[in-house]
């Protein structure tokens, strides 16, 4: 079976890529450039010279019909391509690419997929689900309409993660109503994925630290930077995923015929930085200097967010990695870098 990955260059899509095609699938990986492309043929060269992975230019997913052409002939789709940065001016910036690059890919399904397309993965987010000002339980009941508002309310004003907030539920929204409205002329059906966080190790291409992708950039920074103080750090709490298993929950998420019309949030569990340090510094690893913070500190951490991944758990059948296996394969990876 063949699937389209958009964005298939992000930090999740080349993990979803190589998962992908370990299982036996072929893929159809889309890009914005062709320079974007010598990466991906590197690190996947046998099996672009054996035809397994085609990659295409897609260069402006918001243009009408801009995947008219990729999602030709392909079994599924997974959707990631989509901006995760905190530095929109206008929300627009970041809610174009997101929605309009959302449905225009589901238009395009709908036009010239053909009747083999089975299922389309929509990479969401928690974003979409939890309202990081009100905080409160994160399952797959939960919509995040509160930064919608504050962006509609405060436009340019409003504040960086609720302008991605918004993007990723505004995008999400018009995924469902999509389905809804054309469900008499589709073949497929519609599967969404929530992670938190994603971190683990990186197989895009990063020149140096501060090209690093939002997620892993923030890991980064709190444990191998002494840019940020431990209270600094330790105001922050969440959820984190492995990047493996956010790939692995897509695959899943494709194959399992309980998936469709479903959302899933593939979550491992809730952090605050000192469960980091306490596992970078439990690993051992010479030369690396995490913060020492309150040791063990996070074990009655008093959560005002809670996630539930039983769904993912239950009907996928994902396992989640844990903190430490996370953090050796991490900092073994930075390392590996010379960073
Ligand atoms: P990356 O920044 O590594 O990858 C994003 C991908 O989307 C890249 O291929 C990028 O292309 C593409 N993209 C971004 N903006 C545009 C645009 N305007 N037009 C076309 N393509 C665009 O991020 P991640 O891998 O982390 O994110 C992948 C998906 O996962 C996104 O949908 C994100 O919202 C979601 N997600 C990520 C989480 C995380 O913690 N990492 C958590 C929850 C959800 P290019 O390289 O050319 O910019």
């Amino acid at each position: 079976a063949k699937v389209l990955v958009s964005g298939a260059n992000g930090y999740v899509a080349i993990w979803l890529v190589r998962d992908l095609l370990d299982h036996g699938y072929s893929v159809r990986g889309t890009v914005r450039g062709e320079s974007k492309t010598t990466h991906l043929r590197n690190v996947f060269k046998t099996e672009v010279a054996s035809g397994k992975l085609e990659l295409a230019i897609v260069s402006d997913i918001t243009a009408p019909g801009a995947f008219d052409e990729a999602v030709k002939g392909v079994d599924a789709i997974a959707h990631t391509a989509s901006p995760f940065h905190y530095n929109a001016d206008e929300p627009s910036e970041i809610i174009d690419p997101a929605v309009k690059g959302t449905v225009g890919i589901l238009e395009s399904a709908v036009k010239y997929a053909g009747p083999q397309l089975k299922r389309i993965a929509v990479t969401s987010s928690c974003a979409a689900i939890l309202d990081p000002a009100v905080m409160g339980e994160v399952n797959e009941n939960i919509w995040n309409n509160g930064s919608i508002a504050e962006v509609r309310e405060k436009g340019r004003a409003a504040d960086q993660t609720a302008k991605y907030c918004a993007s990723k539920t505004l995008a999400e929204k018009a995924a469902w109503d999509f389905v809804d409205k054309h469900k008499s002329e589709i073949s497929w059906d519609l599967t969404v994925l929530n992670p938190p966080f994603v971190f683990g190790p990186i197989l895009h291409e990063v020149a140096s630290p501060d090209a690093l992708n939002s997620s892993v950039a923030l890991f980064y920074e709190a444990i191998l930077t002494k840019n940020k103080t431990p209270e600094e750090l330790l105001a922050m709490q969440f959820g984190w995923v492995d990047v493996r298993d956010v790939a692995r929950g897509h695959v899943l998420a494709l194959e399992s015929p309980r998936a469709g019309g479903e959302r899933f949030v593939l979550c491992s569990g809730h952090f605050i930085w000192q469960d980091w340090f306490d596992a970078v510094n439990e690993l051992n690893i010479p030369e690396v200097d995490a913060p020492i913070g309150t040791p063990g500190m996070g074990k009655d951490f008093k959560y005002a967010m809670h996630f539930d991944n039983t769904k993912a758990r239950t009907v996928l059948k994902l396992n989640f990695r844990d903190k430490l296996e996370t953090a050796r394969d991490s900092v073994k990876d930075f390392r590996s870098r010379g960073w």
